[in-house]
């Protein structure tokens, strides 16, 4: 590589390095349950997606064993060509049912499904209300469609009206939003953006990766958190998260999905996921039917941390999920305050921009159904000095 043409790069990393931006990936050296090892150093992980602790889950591990034993690791081709096997359909029979729709189309991964989907359903002349918010993998997958973008202020359904009302007249409409916003633990409002799809007759889509293994009746999501079934014209989800695995779906009516099997890209043209994950994210969702006992020990850690970081008196915004950010505001500040929770056996990431916007910098905590109390009060015994230092509180 040519120094020169590429000085810029040192440049642009340098900036980031000095405005506390830069971010490298901690490597972790060992897992079990919420315990990692990085550097040599033990930690009770704080920052993962495993809400339910299903990433480690001995069940999961043995039904991949299985799978593989069976179908080999890897698809080796599309869905359309020799990638589907019996256990991709199996799985999106499952997610079908547990997400109580007509069908399901399994991805990749979730920023795959939104990919997808979004430019199989709108194009040129059409129109995306986009909620500012949104995570990047849709925001990516309106640029892709070509349809133009209008942006409405966050969960502000008043706000998303008053757009629709100047619309009046454009083709189709796509009314798109995250269904738990990853970064601040909110619930975007479903049941106002439903009534405004069927009053300016839109297509509605939530996407509800933080939703899944979390709200509603066992974990199936925002939608029966909402009792909106039927409502909702397509769901995105990931497995990603609550599942403890990798892969993504769209859930939805026969009719999108077999359109996506015909114009979803990443369905056509990028390989099948894996018999492993496939494997193990069908008997996630099996022990997610059977009991709902690893929710309700989620929502009760998440109630014990949250009430006790609001009684020491931290800032953790409008979270109404497992979600926790701790509000610092500089991102600096977050950097440092990460280092020295680390100092104290806890791992949670600061996040800066360009995950949140400038000056909005956190610490974002995410409670898992993994953590026993005696970790809990930890990390809070943790938090209480690091914020005395830091005078957040
Ligand atoms: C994490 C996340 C994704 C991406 O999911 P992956 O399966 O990790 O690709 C998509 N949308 C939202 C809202 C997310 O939080």
């Amino acid at each position: 590589m040519d120094s020169n043409r590429f000085s810029w790069i040192d440049k642009e990393l340098l900036r980031l390095k000095k405005e506390g931006l830069y971010s490298p990936p901690k490597v972790i050296e060992a897992t079990k349950g919420v315990y990692i090892k990085i550097s040599g150093r033990k930690l009770i992980n704080f920052c993962s997606n495993n809400y339910l602790g299903l990433a480690d889950d001995k069940r999961l591990k043995l039904a991949v064993k299985k799978a593989i034993d069976e179908f080999g690791i890897g698809p080796a081709a599309v869905r359309t060509i020799s990638g589907t096997t019996k256990l991709h359909t199996d799985l999106e029979r499952k997610l079908a049912q547990f997400k109580k729709v007509n069908k399901v189309l399994t991805f990749q991964s979730g920023f795959a499904a939104n990919l997808a989907t979004i430019p199989a359903i709108v194009g040129e002349g059409d129109i995306i209300f986009s909620d500012e918010l949104n995570h990047a993998s849709i925001i990516d997958g309106c640029r892709l469609s070509k349809a133009e973008i209008t942006r409405f202020s966050h969960c502000d359904f008043v706000d998303l009206e008053r757009k629709l009302k100047r619309q009046k007249n454009s083709k189709r409409k796509l009314i798109v939003t995250d269904g738990v916003f990853s970064m601040d633990g909110d619930i975007a409002p479903l049941p106002h953006f439903v009534d405004l799809t069927q009053k300016y007759n839109c297509i509605l889509m939530v996407d509800d990766a933080h939703g899944e293994g979390v709200l509603g009746k066992n974990g199936r999501g925002i939608v029966e958190y909402f009792n909106l079934h039927g409502k909702v014209d397509i769901e995105v989800g990931t497995m990603s998260k609550a599942f403890g695995v990798v892969g993504g779906y769209v859930a939805g009516s026969a009719q999108l999905i077999e359109w996506l099997t015909q114009r979803g890209r990443q369905f056509l043209f990028s390989s099948a996921m894996t018999i492993a994950d496939t494997a193990a994210c069908l008997e996630a969702i099996k022990i997610l039917e059977k009991s709902d006992s690893l929710i309700k020990k989620l929502w009760n850690n998440t109630n014990y941390f949250k009430e006790n970081m609001q009684i020491m008196g931290f800032d953790i915004g409008k979270s109404q999920t497992p979600i926790v950010p701790v509000l610092l505001g500089d991102a600096k500040k977050a950097f440092e305050f990460s280092k020295l929770l680390f100092e104290r056996g806890v791992f949670a990431k600061a996040i800066g921009y360009p995950t949140v916007p400038p000056g909005k910098a956190r610490i974002r905590v995410i409670i898992s159904a993994a953590h026993s109390k005696s970790d809990l009060n930890k990390a809070l015994r943790a938090f209480e000095e690091v914020g005395k230092i830091f005078k957040v509180i």
